[in-house]
């Protein structure tokens, strides 16, 4: 018949099918270094102290129930989740430039956005036809950005970003991407904590970087999928995204600017799927506001109807409570600080062992992840030989790194280089 004649079987998703091989894996000292999740100082995930605060006051309050919430969301989660990436003081806010949904985490948020820019955002072309925009993802990305927006019916293209022999950021070739790509073009930025390599623009370089984007009318939409990973703080990790908005419309000449804004990693959230979509607009226009928030609702209730409201009311809970989100601001240094003390043990145990090689990009890196340099050839040796499991690409997971497993994944290390 038609499916068995049509449907092919497609190969795992690189992450998820290292996860189950990882769980198959009978060695003891085995170690998951893939998925971007955080782990404690054992090993497990941890469940943030504010989070559990909040639960417990949720389920204590009346306005604990499993009803639906509104189709754009829980209001008080949206308009929090704003201030959170924007800032308290932000005028895209009082200004009344701004209009956020609520959507199903990070990939959730990245999907309203494409659908939204390929019903909504046409760029102008030289030619009389406007066309769909294509979106600039860099080289590399979280491999999931490419379906996200390939499934759409949208183009994507790659901006270079890293530069494998250096180590460091190919700004040289990114600028000239942006220079070259057509008038009006998306391109997707990772707000802070990049994925995979975990090496971000320094603020001279975001500069740059959008005034590149500004000159030629593109649109920025920044993912920001771990605010508070790479500082501990919440205000520095989203100081590309402040300084894009905040200079809309003056300095900067965007003709709009999209966030995705996942809660996933951290809250700890991550199946709860708890994210949100900010469409910034270059100035106050209430037409347009109701227009784009009209457009975003038909989206979500057409697709999923309402997002879902546990986990929203949580983090909601934490984000409107004084003394939680002071908690929270803790548990984001908390996390933030075991994972680069674990970038610092892992590179001295490097150093100890002589490890061929320079190790010191490691804890230059930020976030939960580091582009270790390592080849598909020795990863595959690390996980078959050592039952030490990372990424095909060298990433590694670094929160998946604790005391008890550090030295042992130096070893390892240094025995696949040798
Ligand atoms: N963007 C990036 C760069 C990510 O790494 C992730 C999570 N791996 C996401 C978005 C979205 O994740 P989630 O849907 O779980 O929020």
């Amino acid at each position: 018949g038609f499916f068995r004649a049509n449907i092919k079987q497609l190969p795992a998703d690189p992450l998820f099918g290292l996860k189950a091989r990882y769980a198959k894996d009978l060695r003891s000292n085995k170690v998951d270094l893939g998925i971007g999740a955080y782990r404690d100082d054992n090993g497990k995930p941890w469940i943030l102290p504010s989070v559990r605060l909040a639960e417990n006051m949720l389920q204590n309050s009346s306005e604990y129930n499993h009803e639906y919430l509104p189709i754009s969301g829980f209001p008080s989660f949206t308009s929090a989740a704003a201030r959170v990436i924007l800032g308290d003081d932000s005028k895209a806010i009082s200004e009344n430039k701004l209009v956020s949904i609520q959507s199903l985490s990070g990939t959730g948020a990245l999907h309203v956005a494409g659908l939204f820019l390929k019903n909504q955002y046409k760029s102008e072309n030289e030619s009389a036809n406007a066309s769909l925009p294509t979106i600039y993802l860099s080289n590399p990305t979280w491999a999931n950005h490419f379906q996200i927006f390939n499934v759409l019916g949208l183009k994507t293209e790659s901006y270079p970003y890293w530069n494998t022999s250096t180590k460091s950021l190919d700004l040289t070739g990114l600028l000239s991407t942006i220079d070259s790509a057509p008038e009006g073009s998306v391109f997707l930025l990772h707000a802070t904590a990049h994925n995979p390599t975990g090496l971000d623009p320094n603020e001279e370089q975001w500069s740059k970087i959008l005034d590149a984007l500004s000159k030629k009318r593109h649109l920025p939409l920044f993912d920001s999928a771990y605010q508070g990973f790479s500082s501990g703080s919440l205000a520095k990790d989203a100081w590309a995204v402040r300084q894009a908005v905040n200079n809309m419309g003056s300095k900067y000449q965007f003709p709009g600017l999209l966030i995705c804004q996942s809660f996933a990693k951290n809250v700890g959230m991550y199946g709860e799927r708890v994210g949100a979509v900010h469409v910034v607009l270059p100035s106050n226009d209430e037409i347009l506001q109701n227009a784009i928030q009209s457009q975003l609702s038909k989206i979500i209730r057409s697709e999923i109807s309402n997002p879902p409201a546990y986990g929203a009311k949580i983090v909601s809970k934490i984000l409107n409570t004084p003394e939680l989100y002071k908690q929270w601001e803790q548990d984001l240094i908390t996390m933030s600080s075991r994972i680069g003390k674990m970038r610092q043990e892992l590179v001295n145990e490097l150093n100890r062992l002589e490890t061929p090689g320079t190790w010191n990009h490691i804890t230059e890196q930020q976030g939960m992840f580091s582009f270790t340099g390592l080849t598909p050839e020795q990863v595959a040796s690390l996980e078959k030989d050592h039952g030490v499991y990372l990424v095909g690409s060298g990433r590694a997971s670094i929160a998946g790194l604790n005391p008890g497993n550090v030295a042992y994944v130096a070893k390892c290390i240094d025995a696949v280089v040798r």
